[in-house]
């Protein structure tokens, strides 16, 4: 409650945080009757309010008004060591929140002008001072002082909020730059993704042994530039291209090896492409290449006559000198027929199989002739899956004879099949299409079983304990379980291991060389006699020979056939007949038609001879029938 007698504030002494609010003043006077005089007149003017404080001495005026802590400064003018006028400049530097009042004992027009300058709220003489003019000043002074504080505290406020939001734009920034950081990651990320997917692409359209193109990337390349061909007209031709000899390679010399002659034989290929050909590894040896806008079908026979040659130098893989070749199936498309890339691969396969056929480093174009075996082969596979099982197939047996006594040591089981309306099929045109669908699996269960069944038959005739060789093919050596299955079926036959043998060709053996050797080994083990089938006319005869445990070797009919006209083929049976005896094994010589064939082979200690000179292949029955009328003549003659 004020009780002064003059309210300083109409709110009644408080501010509006409740604060104090009348003014704590301070009189520096170093004349203690004006000091009094002072004090007197403001006691009338605060009463109980009164806040006053008093300093006569200069240097102790000096402190207080550095120091600060009151509000309005009552300051005498001349104080000895100092002026009033130099305190209050002392006083005001900076932003002071204080006011001050110079008192002088004279009037003078260059005081009151300097106190102005020094920031002075205002000048009174001291012999003029009274209770209204001390307080017209005070409260001009303490208005003027509430007002500076007001702005002063404006000021801070503004001043606070500025850092306030230059702090908030400094965390905008910092938050920009960590954006812009992830956002520059994120497009490293992105790049880095882009060229793992990039990479990952190459990977899977390349092969990665040779770095030119896939069999994907070709088939896609192929559709793209057949469509093309299309819509110009223009030619275009598929090259499909067999390294000759690769597997021997692979055999004899490693792995390593034959990966250093097909990335040399990629490398002599692309050579002479130009850039709008593509050239493609498809599996294994198996090269492509597609070559388009063509003017003429002779530019295709230029390219294939540059691919043979482009092999037909040795090749030098790690020292080694490698002799290889290539055989290539050509096929031209003119752009005028409907035709699938399928249809135009399959095409160039054939040409190529054709070629390779014809003997090594030839070429092959797909022509009408050939146009017609892929659509017999085609409606042969198609009809082959109906043909097992029924009376459309059957067998055949053609006995083995025996040199010297003539007697029959054993009978080969031939597959039959009669089409009721494409007539006799030959085994040499199905077995290889049943093998590529697969159906020579079930085929052969069929033959299997077939064969132990006329075992049966045979039982207590003349052809009693005489063997039946059956054919064992690629497909069912490596993909079948076939030491299973014909343990299953002796079982249920009641056939014994001398009753039958199994004939193992070549190629059929070498397809998976390790797989094969072991199944031959484990079906031997069990007392099964073993056949080396058309010995000779694969590329590792002799290696196989030695390798493959058999007990007899059948040497090829086109070795037969040619050794009395051929030296070398002379040369090749003689040869083989040495081998087998060193190996342990008995020589059958196959296709044996003519008497003086048998006689040559007789002279070189062959064994035993199959052929038509003996008799041609024939039913169970007509066999067993033939050998019973036949049988006492051979004997006669071995006699
Ligand atoms: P292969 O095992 O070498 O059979 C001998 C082939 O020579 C048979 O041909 C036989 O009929 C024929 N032949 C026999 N004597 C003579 C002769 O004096 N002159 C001539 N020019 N040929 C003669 P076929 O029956 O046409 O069989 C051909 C090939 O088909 C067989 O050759 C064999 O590799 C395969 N084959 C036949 N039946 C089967 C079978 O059931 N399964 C398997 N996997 N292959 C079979
Ligand atoms: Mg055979
Ligand atoms: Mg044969």
């Amino acid at each position: 409650m004020r009780c002064g007698m003059w309210n300083w504030d109409a709110d009644g002494g408080n501010d509006a945080a409740g604060q104090r609010v009348s003014p704590r003043l301070l009189v520096i006077d170093d004349d203690e009757a004006d000091r009094l005089i002072t004090k007197r007149l403001l006691g009338r003017i605060f009463g109980d309010d009164l806040d006053l404080e008093t300093i006569a001495d200069w240097d102790q005026a000096v402190a207080a008004v550095e120091a600060g802590g009151h509000d309005i400064y009552l300051v005498d003018h001349f104080l000895g060591a100092g002026t009033g006028i130099e305190l209050i400049e002392r006083g005001t530097r900076g932003e002071p929140d204080r006011a001050f009042i110079l008192l002088t004992g004279q009037e003078s027009r260059s005081i009151d002008l300097e106190a102005t300058r020094v920031g002075a709220a205002d000048y009174l003489m001291k012999s003029e001072l009274d209770v209204s003019r001390l307080e017209r000043s005070l409260r001009y002074a303490w208005e003027m002082l509430k007002h500076k504080r007001l702005l002063i505290d404006q000021a801070t406020e503004l001043r606070l909020a500025k850092s306030a939001i230059a702090e908030d734009a400094r965390k905008y920034l910092d938050m920009a730059r960590t954006l812009r950081k992830m956002q520059g990651d994120l497009r490293q990320a992105l790049v880095r993704a882009e060229n793992g997917e990039k990479q990952y692409r190459w990977l899977a359209q390349h092969d990665l042994l040779t770095g030119i193109p896939n069999r994907s990337l070709f088939l896609a390349q192929l559709q793209k530039d057949l469509a093309s061909a299309e819509r110009s007209g223009q030619a275009m031709a598929l090259y499909m291209i067999d390294l000759d000899r690769f597997k021997f390679v692979n055999d004899s010399h490693g792995h390593k090896i034959g990966d250093g002659l097909l990335v040399q034989f990629a490398s002599r290929l692309s050579r002479f492409l130009r850039k709008t050909d593509t050239l493609a590894r498809l599996g294994g040896d198996e090269f492509a290449i597609i070559t388009t806008n063509l003017d003429r079908e002779a530019s295709a026979s230029v390219t294939a006559e540059k691919i043979i040659d482009a092999v037909a130098d040795p090749f030098v893989v790690d020292g080694h000198h490698i002799e290889s070749g290539a055989s290539v199936g050509v096929v031209v498309f003119d752009g005028f027929e409907q035709v699938t890339p399928d249809e135009l691969m399959q095409r160039s396969d054939f040409a190529l199989y054709r070629a390779k056929d014809s003997g090594r480093q030839q070429y092959q174009f797909f022509d009408e002739e050939l146009n017609r075996v892929i659509l017999r082969n085609n409606l042969l596979k198609q009809e082959i899956q109906k043909a097992i099982g029924t009376d459309q197939i059957h067998l055949v047996f053609q006995p083995k004879i025996d040199v010297a006594t003539k007697s029959i040591k054993g009978v080969e089981a031939l597959t039959r099949w009669t089409h009721p309306e494409l007539g006799v099929v030959s085994p040499v045109e199905f077995i290889p299409l049943a093998e590529m669908t697969g159906q020579i699996l079930e085929l052969s269960d069929w033959v299997l079983e077939a064969a132990f069944r006329t075992i049966c038959q045979w039982r207590g005739s003349v052809l009693e304990n005489v063997p039946i060789a059956l054919n064992v093919s690629a497909v069912q050596l490596k993909n079948g379980d076939l030491v299973n299955t014909v343990k299953d079926l002796m079982r249920r036959y009641r056939i014994r291991p001398s009753e039958f043998a199994l004939e193992i060709t070549e190629t059929t053996a070498l397809e998976d060389l390790e797989a094969g050797i072991d199944r031959i080994t484990a079906l031997r083990n069990m007392g099964i006699s073993i056949a080396i089938d058309d010995f000779g006319t694969g590329y590792s005869s002799l290696a196989l020979a030695t390798t493959l445990p058999a007990d007899q070797l059948k040497i090829d009919k086109s070795f037969v056939s040619g050794m009395l006209t051929r030296s070398s083929d002379a040369a090749a049976v003689k040869a083989s007949i040495t081998l087998a005896h060193a190996m342990g094994m008995h020589v059958v010589a196959e296709g044996v038609e003519h008497m003086a064939e048998f006689e040559y082979l007789e002279r070189h200690g062959c064994d035993q001879v199959q052929g038509y000179l003996i008799v041609k292949p024939l039913k169970a029955l007509d066999l067993v029938e033939w050998y019973a009328v036949e049988r006492d003549k051979l004997l006669r003659q071995a006699a």
